[in-house]
């Protein structure tokens, strides 16, 4: 079924409303009283909203998420992004009114559940990555990156070294330099060898006493890991330099091989990716950064500790990079993290990323079989690349054409142009909780969408068709940045449907 949806403000009709006040005062009555009140939270005039019915609010929004794709909906084979099924005990848990209903400047002691949880999340990521100590504040994994760089730039200036660069590869997530500048190194790009590799070669030439550190993803983004990493470490080390590693992919790599045993001395988790929790439309996330020993006063905020009397927060010292986040980091996303660990358990952990490689080389398998070209082709981790480039050259049909043909057959469009140093890029992440039938049919449609190239392209290049939204002009879009939609109404340029 095809919805269509306008804005909630077209809905709205003067004198609706969804709620009855228990005086006779009306709501803009009630604005003017108590204004000063809260006006931290408003402006000085009463806010421009929609006036609706209950039913006409529900139906507004029921609407539009069934115009959505989600991963409790279909296949999400978003490369980098871990798009995992979410255990739906996660959010019974996270739900709980014991962990929902409580504020974060509560005392210690009416929050004693809270903050074991936060206390044993970090024990279970630390032992999980090999690192001696962690920090649940960072709201995703980006902020991570920045709280790590922090870390790294802070513990190099209290020992008097003015560091200039991070390195970082050219198969690295857009985020890595970002992090970097913002933190206030000069990300320098090390480039990859025929395999997809850090070029050790490359590194040596870069390395020096200004480098303060290399940032590394592993496996990296083209699901190929470092072999090499232990020499590059050992490199790194020698130079002064600290070894940071992204740990967006860590769901190849859970119980089989701890970053901080192989030479890293900073990781970032992404709860969202990693430890399921449902992310994509910018929903919260959460990015605890693990150190070791050496860096540790140097971490954000506040720490929950142990002792006689039970759980308790305690600030960090001087030497910390200070705090990050008005509180202490994104609870609910923990409570989900630690409610699948536990659920999982430990002598389990190990199957998750075992899956997730299965699947990935399945697939991988699956898709050279119908006539896809894989350019790293190695035994990936637990996802892979594949290139459009020889079909943009053949038949005229583009990555992102490909990409917007899937979404017709169901399934969401792998991430695509990304990494940047394979051209027509598809990036494909299956993840361990998908089945051998959606694998498979995944392929076969992959399939059936090559041979549409061949014969009938121009329904590939005008795709999607049967989406709610058909295909958009990004290149209009982007050149005609327009935020309000009046703005675009008026000058009838609406590009939708
Ligand atoms: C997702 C991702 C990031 C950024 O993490 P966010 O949680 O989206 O901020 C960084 N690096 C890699 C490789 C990623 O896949």
């Amino acid at each position: 079924m095809v919805i269509k949806e306008d804005i909630i403000f077209k809905r709205s009709k003067k004198g609706k409303k969804a709620f009855n006040l228990p005086q006779k005062d009306d709501i803009k009555t009630l604005f003017e009283k108590y204004k000063d009140d809260i006006r931290e939270y408003t402006s000085e005039d009463f806010p421009n909203l929609p006036e609706l019915s209950e039913v006409d609010i529900i139906r507004h929004f029921i609407r539009l998420s069934n115009m959505n794709y989600n991963v409790d909906l279909g296949f999400y084979p978003l490369g980098s992004c871990t798009m995992k099924y979410n255990p739906k005990i996660n959010e019974t848990v996270s739900a709980f009114s014991g962990f929902r209903n409580i504020h974060p400047l509560q005392p210690d002691y009416t929050v004693q559940g809270a903050l074991r949880i936060m206390y044993e999340l970090s024990e279970y990521l630390a032992e999980i990555s090999g690192m001696d100590a962690i920090t649940l504040e960072p709201a995703a994994g980006a902020h991570g990156e920045l709280t790590g760089i922090k870390i790294i730039k802070k513990y190099l200036e209290s020992k008097g070294e003015k560091r200039k660069y991070i390195l970082v590869p050219d198969s690295a997530h857009g985020t890595n330099p970002a992090s970097t500048t913002l933190a206030g190194y000069t990300a320098k790009t090390i480039k990859s060898n025929k395999l997809g590799m850090i070029d050790i070669e490359e590194l040596r030439k870069n390395l020096n006493d200004e480098v303060a550190g290399l940032m590394v993803t592993n496996p990296n983004t083209l699901g190929i890991f470092e072999r090499e990493i232990k020499e590059i470490a050992e490199l790194v080390h020698k130079a002064g330099g600290l070894m940071y590693m992204d740990g967006a992919n860590l769901n190849a790599l859970l119980g089989y091989i701890r970053p901080g045993d192989i030479g890293f001395d900073v990781i970032h988790f992404n709860l969202h990716k990693t430890f399921s929790t449902p992310h994509g439309g910018g929903g919260p996330g959460s990015g605890p950064v693990g150190v070791k020993a050496f860096l540790k006063d140097f971490l954000p905020g506040v720490q929950v500790i142990k002792n006689d009397s039970g759980y308790q927060r305690k600030e960090t010292g001087d030497k910390s990079i200070g705090k990050l986040l008005a509180f202490f980091g994104h609870f609910a996303v923990m409570v989900r993290a630690y409610t699948y660990i536990r659920m999982i358990g430990k002598e389990h952990l190990k199957s998750i990323s075992e899956n997730a490689v299965l699947n990935a080389n399945y697939l991988k398998q699956l898709l050279k079989v119908a006539g896809y070209e894989i350019p790293y082709d190695s035994i990936p981790m637990h996802e892979f690349v594949a290139t459009g480039a020889p079909i943009k050259k053949k038949y005229g049909i583009r990555t992102l054409d490909i990409a917007k043909r899937l979404l017709d057959y169901g399934v969401h469009a792998p991430t695509v142009y990304f990494p940047l140093i394979v051209s027509e890029a598809l990036m494909i992440e299956p993840t361990e909780t998908e089945s051998v039938e959606t694998l498979e049919y995944f392929a076969e449609v992959m399939k059936k969408i090559l041979k549409e190239a061949e014969h009938t392209p121009e329904i590939v290049k005008t795709a999607p068709h049967n989406t709610p939204v058909k295909r958009l002009d990004d290149v209009y879009a982007v050149k005609n940045l327009k935020v309000k939609y009046e703005e675009i109404e008026d000058k009838n340029e609406r590009r939708d449907s």
